[in-house]
């Protein structure tokens, strides 16, 4: 595995401490360089509607004042928008206030939407067969794996195809958008993480049906046409490599046939967070078309230490034949100190990733703030 090589941010150190002191002092930020093509460093954030412009203003700055290239400000999180998109309800149009800002502080700015779970009440009554199902005939609406949020849509369904492509055309229909990032696209967890069976009070030794998708009649139907086999007869599913695939075959459509063709339209860059254990979720991220990916790399959640990070990363660039990039995303709340921040750059760094995403803003004190900083100057 050829080593990839983290490119340094030029002068990063003086934009910061400038950008930093000049918001202090009330005084507009000088536009300090933007980051042409991919960004290496990435923060994945929740901005809260409520805030003014000049909160932003100053988070924006202390975020590029870190060295961080790059937001990611989640704008679509399963039910109304936070940007203006026709045929949906839109609580406020934040994305639209966000991008100059984010620009006029020196950052990229990235959408980060929620792919699959639908929670708009409007969607759920009016289309209930939208909806993927489970082995025990239960559509995701109205049987809940794990959490009330777990309303997947079925990624085989031509009007769910749609319904999502138009979300990622309005994001691309944004002139000054950066990029749309992807979440949750795949189908819910067959079996979870797991650190986080426990929180659920649920041992998953195997594939239980009531967590294994999709059975719904077009993906019954596609598959017997195809294979003369209903998936509801398959015994030993776990075990069907044929009916995996074509589960795997459903999302990976979707992506690279509806969403990626979205966003290239409009010169967009597109990009996904995507899980290590791709195979429970239904998620053979390697086969989508995108330009880059931000493995969610949590080793918390996998009962993991922090070299977990840099085998991870090297397994997801020996799928991608090591022809993507991969940045790799950390958990802030599983990384207590600023050295094990250090340790999982490094860790992601020997493994070949080109940089790393930080889930999220909303995690970072001063002293991990000072972290990042420093870790993002010695590369
Ligand atoms: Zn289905």
């Amino acid at each position: 595995m050829k080593r990839k090589k983290f490119i340094k941010i030029l002068g990063s150190a003086g934009i910061g401490l400038s950008i930093s002191s000049l918001a202090q002092s009330c005084t507009p930020p000088k536009v300090s360089k933007i980051k042409k093509g991919l960004p290496n460093y990435w923060i994945w954030m929740r901005p809260s509607s409520e805030k003014s412009d000049d909160d932003f203003k100053s988070e924006f700055a202390d975020i590029r004042s870190m060295g961080i290239e790059a937001v990611l400000p989640q704008i679509y999180a399963s039910n109304k928008a936070l940007f203006n998109i026709e045929g949906y309800e839109t609580e406020t149009p934040l994305l639209e206030r966000l991008i100059p800002l984010a620009h006029e502080a020196g950052l990229q700015i990235h959408a980060w939407m929620w792919t699959m779970p639908c929670n708009n009440p409007r969607i759920i009554s009016e289309h209930p067969d939208w909806y993927a199902v489970n082995r025990k005939n239960e559509p995701a609406h109205a049987h809940l794996a794990y959490v009330d949020y777990y309303k997947f849509l079925c990624p085989r369904k031509t009007d769910v195809r749609e319904f999502v492509q138009h979300r990622v055309k309005a994001l691309a229909n944004i002139s000054d958008l950066d990029g749309i990032h992807l979440d949750y696209v795949r189908l819910p967890d067959v079996i979870l993480a797991e650190a986080l069976q426990p929180n659920y009070n649920i041992v998953q030794d195997q594939e239980y049906p009531e967590y294994d998708y999709c059975y719904c009649k077009t993906c019954r139907d596609a598959y017997k046409d195809k294979s003369g086999i209903d998936p509801m007869e398959i015994q030993d599913p776990a075990n069907d490599k044929d009916w995996y695939q074509f589960r795997y075959d459903a999302v990976v459509d979707m992506v690279n046939d509806y969403l990626v063709p979205a966003a290239r339209n409009k010169d967009k860059l597109i990009t996904a967070a995507v899980f290590p254990n791709w195979e429970s979720v239904r998620q053979q991220w390697h086969k989508f078309d995108l330009d880059a990916f931000l493995p969610m790399l949590y080793q918390g959640f996998y009962n993991e230490d922090i070299d977990w990070i840099g085998a991870e990363t090297k397994k997801a660039i020996g799928r991608l034949n090591n022809n993507k990039p991969i940045y790799s995303g950390m958990f802030l709340p599983h990384l207590k100190t600023p050295a094990e921040l250090e340790k999982a750059v490094q860790s992601a760094k020997d493994g070949g990733a080109k940089g790393f995403a930080l889930f999220s803003y909303n995690d970072l004190n001063e002293e991990m703030k000072e972290g990042v900083r420093s870790v993002i100057l010695r590369q």
